[in-house]
């Protein structure tokens, strides 16, 4: 069996009935992004700038961060990698800066640090987009946008940059295209307002770890009540579900990038409900790949369905396993 999910690697993913299902990888370490290991991929669909930041003693240069962006997008010269600006405070500490605070989830976290510190922000938007010069396949994510001012502020910054790093790469004979700018979905107040993202963004990622630790109310590392967080809660599913549709009502592109989307029952449930683009770590995409290779979209549309209208999140575990478990 471990060579015939192996075997996956190469190919492009599809459902039993051929849909098309655009796999990407989550990625921080440049060994994530080993091209010998991820022939068959359709790009980068989260590259978290975290890692490098955590890997440094102190807030790493432009020039260090231009060239480690760079050795990524390098990676994948045809294909699309979704860089995420700095999504620090929460789990994601860094050892050179102290934030104290009651609660780290509820602070001083992503958009909301890069925000208050925009010289931060705009040092990290010029170093990716100098790394895209002569590539140009990079597009930007802004992590934790809780509403329309958020998003605002940083496209201003945003263009500042640009319009900096499209003049020197013009000058060197370079012409830089405009990168797609993308939110992550993962703070419940931007459910509701999702119709506004219509022409303020190229694209939406769904941060599926975020947001069931916010909807739920659950911190997503504590082990005490592990079993309160749970991304398969019907409202979880539903709030997804949502989110999908809202998507293709505005034609703006989707795609989940939380653990959801690398486990089995999640990738099974998620193209049931319509999406056709998920993120996920390397070690998860051969699994994915030949499951849903061996399922119809219908039979997914089935199961999605059901669990969408389940009462508890022990009946849609109990139905996802046993429609797993009856096709072997
Ligand atoms: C998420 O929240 O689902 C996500 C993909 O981002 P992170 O895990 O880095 O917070
Ligand atoms: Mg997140």
């Amino acid at each position: 069996l471990t060579k015939t999910v192996e075997g996956e690697l190469d190919k492009a993913s599809y459902t039993k009935d051929n849909e098309r299902i655009y796999i990407h990888l989550n990625a921080g370490l440049s060994a994530d992004t080993n091209i010998a290991v991820n022939r068959g991929v359709d790009g980068v669909g989260l590259y978290r700038t975290e890692v490098p930041f955590l890997l440094q003693r102190s807030f790493p240069s432009e020039e260090e961060q231009t060239s480690q962006y760079h050795s990524i997008l390098a990676t994948y010269p045809d294909k699309s990698v979704v860089m995420r600006t700095l999504d620090i405070g929460g789990d994601k500490p860094l050892p050179y800066l102290t934030i104290e605070e009651d609660n780290p989830f509820l602070g001083w976290r992503g958009i909301r640090f890069t925000l208050d510190h925009p010289e931060i922000f705009l040092i990290q938007v010029r170093a990716m987009l100098k790394a895209s010069i002569g590539l140009n396949n990079m597009d930007i994510l802004l992590p934790m946008i809780s509403g329309i001012a958020e998003l605002d502020d940083a496209k201003v910054l945003i263009d500042r940059a640009f319009d900096e790093v499209s003049q020197q790469a013009e000058e060197q004979g370079f012409e830089l295209q405009r990168p797609r700018l993308g939110i992550m979905i993962e703070v419940p107040s931007i459910l509701y307002q999702l119709p506004l993202l219509k022409g303020r963004v190229d694209f939406i990622s769904v941060g599926s770890n975020d947001l069931t630790q916010y909807l739920l109310a659950v911190d997503r590392n504590n082990a005490r009540v592990a079993n309160v967080y749970d991304a398969l809660h019907p409202a979880v599913l539903n709030a997804l579900k949502h989110i999908i549709d809202a998507g293709k009502q505005m034609g703006i592109p989707v795609c989940l990038c939380g653990e959801l989307a690398g486990d089995p029952v999640g990738a099974l449930l998620l193209v049931g409900m319509g999406y056709r683009s998920l993120s996920m770590n390397t070690r998860n995409v051969a699994k994915i790949k030949y499951i849903l290779r061996h399922i119809t979209v219908q039979e997914m549309e089935s199961l999605a369905q059901l669990a969408l209208g389940s009462v508890l999140s022990v009946d849609v575990r109990t139905m996802t396993t046993k429609f797993v478990e009856d096709r072997g």
